[in-house]
């Protein structure tokens, strides 16, 4: 990095539960529909109407501090941060402040092969605000509207510690962290949509140098590759600032992914601004370890620990069973494929090389595996067909597709298409006498030592049957034939 400075950054994730109702109400939490229908005296903030906690939420998030191997608090606090902002209409958010629900985690990392471990500082629960929408409106007037659906929606949110030194780094801690919450079910991810929302603080500093340089906090992010960008922008940004013999600001910026750069919005808030009290309307959240006990029983396999499964058990190469591992869904999809063919190669073979293309062909994101037209069950049965030799490895290209594009089983497509495999010795004969007969010459040839030309005779009796001839019969009896 230029004139060896070294980036420091720490990573604050936002992510939604996926639970039906709100955080503190019984409100619906369903995403896109029509504005305020999904409100109640509680989320809207009017006076005297009490919270009562949702207790799959808490759930629900303590299985994400055990997926990132948090210590869970026995006891943890509700607190008010006190803002005014029209979308937050009890004038605070509920929201958990120096005793949240888990702390002191950790999630690994690789980039170039690196291994790194990157702490997690704490994880808090807080509600959601609603949403401000500045146009768009039928009356056209310039006026603000107020969507309370989001208002209470539980979200969780992640701090690392300053441990990450690069946009690679911060992009594969991300993808990490979204792939264990999305295996866990306690969020789908979406950051288009905002299920999951990232603020990045970044500073920089002298390679050598202990102290952490003044940072500054970039919001607005919402995909992956934009977090990579922002980042890269606002490091160089900053050493460009010191070499200029300037000061950095502590403050937030906002990253415009139009003109790739980030812009100053505010200065940063400092945690006195926000005047955080107990909040009196809700009790101690207590968590005892039955309630964590029942929670971890109900956890699946993390992808780290499906990853080495799939190298150990079914002897894949590290990158299939990372390629296999990619989404829950994909390697359940897997799993569950193997399990009903007893053929983890083959399986891996056409999952990756051909449904995976498949699903890029046609924009279908890995996740949606389930409404694949292709079951696992489907896949099983072809690769049984071809293991039982009832099809070639060719032939079941073509069925792949043909099951791909109809959504039928194999059988029912090779028998349709009369794509069954002549595995009849009497009747490949019959085909390996006429292809011999009908090249007397190359026959001679071959006979006299020309031997290289196998692979000719080969070709043609699999023209002559559409390829459907067993290979290996037609190479033992070619192999008799020729021989004289
Ligand atoms: P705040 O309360 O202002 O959000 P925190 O101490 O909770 O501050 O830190 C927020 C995030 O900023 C954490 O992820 C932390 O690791 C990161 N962070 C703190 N100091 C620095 C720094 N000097 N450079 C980069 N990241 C930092
Ligand atoms: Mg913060
Ligand atoms: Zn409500």
């Amino acid at each position: 990095m230029a004139n060896n400075y070294e980036a420091v950054i720490g990573l604050e994730c936002h992510a939604q539960l996926l639970t039906n109702s709100k955080l503190f109400c019984s409100c619906s939490t369903r995403f896109g529909e029509a504005p305020n229908v999904n409100t109640c005296p509680v989320c809207l903030g009017l006076p005297g109407a009490l919270p009562v906690l949702n207790r799959v939420a808490v759930s629900m998030a303590i299985k994400a501090g055990l997926g990132v191997n948090c210590r869970i608090n026995p006891a943890a606090q509700w607190s008010r941060k006190n803002y005014f902002y029209p979308d937050l209409p009890k004038g605070y958010q509920i929201t958990q402040y120096d005793r949240p629900l888990a702390q002191k985690g950790h999630i690994d990392i690789s980039v170039d092969g690196v291994l790194k471990t990157v702490r997690i500082n704490r994880i808090h629960m807080e509600e959601d605000a609603g949403k401000s929408l500045h146009d768009g409106f039928p009356d056209s007037s310039r006026s603000t509207h107020l969507d309370f659906n989001r208002s209470g929606v539980p979200l969780i949110e992640i701090v690392t510690e300053p441990d990450l030194r690069s946009s690679a780094e911060a992009y594969d801690y991300l993808s990490r962290l979204k792939e264990i919450l999305e295996y866990l079910e306690v969020c789908d991810g979406n950051m288009e949509e905002g299920s999951l929302r990232c603020d990045a603080n970044v500073s920089v500093r002298r390679v050598g140098e202990e102290k952490l340089g003044t940072r500054t906090e970039l919001k607005n992010i919402n995909s992956f590759k934009f977090v990579q960008k922002a980042i890269d922008f606002e490091i160089a940004r900053q050493i460009d600032v010191i070499e200029g013999g300037g000061r950095i600001v502590q403050e937030t910026r906002l990253w415009n992914s139009d003109e790739e750069r980030t812009v100053s919005m505010r200065s940063k808030e400092e945690a006195h601004d926000y005047r955080y009290f107990p909040d009196p309307d809700l009790p101690l959240l207590v968590v005892d370890d039955a309630w964590i006990e029942t929670v971890h029983r109900s956890m699946p396999a993390l992808p780290e620990e499906r990853r080495r499964r799939l190298v150990k058990e079914y002897a894949l190469s590290e990158y299939d069973s990372g390629v296999l591992t990619a989404t829950r869904a994909l390697s359940d999809f897997f799993e569950e494929t193997v399990k009903r063919s007893g053929q983890p190669k083959m399986a891996a073979n056409w999952i990756m090389g051909d449904l995976l293309r498949f699903f890029k062909e046609n924009n279908v994101d890995t996740k949606d595996l389930a409404q694949s037209p292709v079951t696992p069950e489907m896949l099983a049965g072809m690769i049984q067909l071809v293991e039982k030799g009832a099809i070639s490895g060719k032939i079941a290209k073509t069925v792949m597709e043909e099951m791909y594009a109809t959504g039928k089983p194999a059988q029912k497509i090779i028998e349709e298409k009369g794509l069954v495999q002549i595995s009849d010795s009497g009747e490949i004969e019959k085909i390996v006498d006429k292809v011999l007969e009908d090249n007397a010459k190359p026959v001679e040839q071959y006979r006299a030592g020309k031997t290289g030309t196998f692979g000719f005779f080969v070709g043609q009796v699999m023209k002559a049957t559409g390829g459907r001839a067993n290979p290996q019969t037609v190479n033992d009896l070619l192999r008799k034939k020729l021989a004289g």
